[in-house]
């Protein structure tokens, strides 16, 4: 049940501060898109995020963002942040964490993915031997099969 559990918890990506990363030796962050950045969908960035990818970018901390969302959804989000992406990716298979790391030349223990589920952003970057970062998503999904995960998550948490 290790893989499930994050190293730190966020309220929001924008607690995070290069100081943190700093004192925990995380040098790049993988980010997820829905929930962390902005609402599900939303091709707005969140309140606050474009002012905190500045404070990252002037602390030198690369970024990177790995969606299991479309290319549709997920390029011109992307785009407008400045940042390139893996959309599809398929967390929690690895395949994108893989890139990141590569392209940041990183080992995984120096990077870290934000997200916030659980079950694809925690245990694809634990899979990958990645640190990990828990954020409260900004917006909880609808319907049975979200709230029968979140209930989940939940309890998980609690452990
Ligand atoms: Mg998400």
């Amino acid at each position: 049940m290790k893989l499930f559990v994050p190293e730190f918890c966020f309220s929001s990506v924008t607690e995070i501060t290069p100081e943190f990363l700093q004192q925990n030796q995380i040098k790049a962050l993988v980010l997820d898109v829905d929930n962390t950045l902005t609402t599900h969908g939303n091709p707005v960035p969140g309140k606050g995020v474009l002012a905190w990818l500045d404070q990252m970018r002037k602390a030198d901390i690369p970024m990177m963002i790995v969606s299991n969302n479309s290319e549709r959804r997920v390029k011109p989000f992307a785009d407008l942040l400045g940042l390139d992406y893996v959309a599809r990716g398929c967390k929690p298979l690895t395949i994108g964490m893989t890139r990141a790391c590569k392209k940041f030349g990183l080992a995984p223990q120096q990077v870290a993915i934000v997200g916030d589920q659980l079950f694809t952003d925690i245990l694809g970057g634990k899979w990958k031997g990645m640190r990990s970062i828990l954020t409260e998503p900004l917006h909880l999904e609808d319907g049975p099969f979200f709230r029968f995960k979140r209930g989940l998550e939940k309890r998980l948490m609690k452990k």
